[in-house]
């Protein structure tokens, strides 16, 4: 059964990007988050904006306040947040 389920960023450069994720093969929070950066890093370097991919890698771009196991538990399409305005890790 696919597990289909849509992200977006919220930041003050990125938001707004979203991704649609098949996530059954993916472990951790992280790796949604990996998949997504290095999605978003790919098309600002292959538009020649490789500048801002550089601000990308100084973003702690992350999901907070949720488990995996809840988009998981989630449903079909179901929109859920990438952060990257926290700056204290405490927070995520
Ligand atoms: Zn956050």
């Amino acid at each position: 059964m696919s597990q289909i389920r849509n992200f977006e960023i919220s930041d003050e450069i990125f938001g707004g990007y979203m991704l649609e994720l098949e996530i059954s093969n993916f472990n951790s929070k992280q790796d949604i988050c990996n998949i997504i950066i290095n999605s978003l890093k790919n098309i600002l370097i292959s538009s020649g904006l490789t500048t801002l991919a550089g601000e990308v890698d100084r973003k702690k771009f992350h999901i907070h306040d949720i488990t995996m196991e809840d988009i998981r538990t989630g449903y079909e399409n179901q929109k859920f947040w990438v952060c990257g305005f926290c700056k204290n890790e405490n927070e995520f």
